[in-house]
């Protein structure tokens, strides 16, 4: 028997789709959650929300509960492998027209979703159903049906809307047969949580090192004195082997590191890769399940998050009859180019500064670091790029 839903189905209880779902429940609209997991998983991913996007947190009521665990980032710092301070500013470079936000979040993603979610079941009627796998859509003029594997078994859900916010191995993606192009990059990135005080070695709130062999990210991520360490490793090696040489590659960041026995570790491969359309009839792709991008600079999940709430604004709009369904093809449209005009380039740019081989372009980077450090005008504009991302209102 098909379960009817006066409403929307998403796909995909990460944050993206959680954010959505939020959204559209305190418009009122029936939303129902499915997700393949028995419960958010505790991986290493996304650690850091641009400015925008913290704004945005606190619109919805959310920044509070967030700041409790999360740190409010101000700094970046830029450095070699062998620990010479490349560069660095603050935010104190924003001035108060740019944003009332001059701060990032540093939060992990899974305390990031689990805030989300609390705020979204105090919604009456919202609902999330773990351990509901979405294997099948089909879909006429007036709903979506997806098939979804449950432990009762296979059953179908028919809604007017639903929302692919699947993630990269997205289910609703595979049963529209949709193709993500692009490329995937020949390292591995490890992620790995650890619990060290890296503030003793000089280190800052977010730290870049710069080298082509072992660059690495190493952000604070909350406020328990959790900090991930994100570095490159070579591709060639097995998940295994790379997982085995940690303590190794611990030794080259800080003095003792290596002696620290992390919280998680996870070799991810990394895409540049980008869906030919975010809406397929009644069906519309948000966050990794329509792009994904390397995670330098912090802008995948920061664009996933701007993708959900213009989505829901726009969604809304439609199913109050306030505006026809040609909006959502904007929004599609719209968060394309934000990817592909700005996140793409900026991300790939990220990776390409932190592992840069030629000698002539590393000494041009690390001068551009050296006036980004003494030019408050010039790490103003490098910060106000990201504003970029927000993209354009389809309902304005
Ligand atoms: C190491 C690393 C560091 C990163 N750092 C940052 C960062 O600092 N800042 C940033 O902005 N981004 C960062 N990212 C990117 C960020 O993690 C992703 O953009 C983000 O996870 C996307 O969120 P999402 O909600 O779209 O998908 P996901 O978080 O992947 O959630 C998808 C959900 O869908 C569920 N699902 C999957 N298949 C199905 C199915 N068939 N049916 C139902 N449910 C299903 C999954 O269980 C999951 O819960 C990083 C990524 C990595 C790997």
């Amino acid at each position: 028997m098909t379960e009817v839903i006066d409403g929307v189905v998403v796909s995909g209880a990460g944050p993206v789709g959680l954010v959505t779902a939020m959204k559209l429940a305190r418009a009122g609209i029936r939303v129902v959650v499915v997700d393949s997991e028995p419960f958010i998983r505790n991986e290493p991913r996304a650690a850091v929300y641009h400015s925008p996007v913290v704004e945005r947190f606190d619109r919805l009521g959310l920044l509070e509960d967030l700041r409790q665990i999360g740190v409010l980032k101000q700094a970046y710092h830029y450095w070699s492998i062998d620990h010479t301070l490349l560069g660095h500013f603050t935010f104190d470079v924003l001035r108060p027209e740019d944003t009332a936000y001059p701060f990032n979040l540093h939060l992990g993603q899974p305390a990031l979703a689990e805030v989300i979610l609390r705020h979204l079941l105090r919604v009456p009627g919202a609902e999330v159903r773990w351990n509901t796998r979405v294997v099948g859509v089909t879909q006429n003029d007036e709903s979506v049906t997806a098939t979804v594997e449950t432990a009762e078994g296979p059953k179908q859900i028919r809604a007017r809307w639903l929302i692919g916010a699947d993630g990269a191995h997205s289910g609703v993606r595979r049963a529209l047969n949709l193709k993500l192009e692009g490329v995937t990059w020949p390292e591995w990135f490890v992620a790995t949580n650890v619990r060290f005080d890296f503030t003793k070695h000089g280190y800052g709130q977010s730290n870049a090192v710069l080298d082509p062999e072992h660059w690495a990210i190493i952000p604070i991520i909350d406020q328990t004195g959790l900090w991930r360490c994100t570095y490159r490793e070579d591709g060639h090696l097995s998940e295994d082997e790379a997982r085995r040489l940690v303590p190794e590659r611990y030794a080259l960041f800080a003095p003792g590191l290596a002696d620290c026995t992390p919280e998680a570790v996870s070799p991810y491969r990394v895409h540049d890769r980008c869906l030919e359309t975010f809406r397929i009839g009644r069906v519309l792709m948000a966050g990794d399940a329509a792009h994904l991008i390397n995670p330098i600079g912090g802008l995948g999940l920061t664009g996933g998050l701007l993708d959900a709430l213009s989505l829901a604004d726009a969604l809304i709009a439609v199913i109050e009859g306030r505006r026809r369904e040609h909006v959502l093809d904007a929004w599609a449209q719209e968060r394309r180019r934000v990817f592909l005009e700005v996140t793409a380039p900026t991300a790939k740019e990220n990776r390409r500064r932190l592992s840069e081989r030629d000698p002539a372009r590393r000494q041009a980077d690390a001068e551009r670091l050296r006036r980004l450090t003494n030019d408050p005008e010039l790490a103003r504009q490098a910060l106000l790029g990201v504003f970029q991302l927000v993209g354009r209102d389809v309902l304005a």
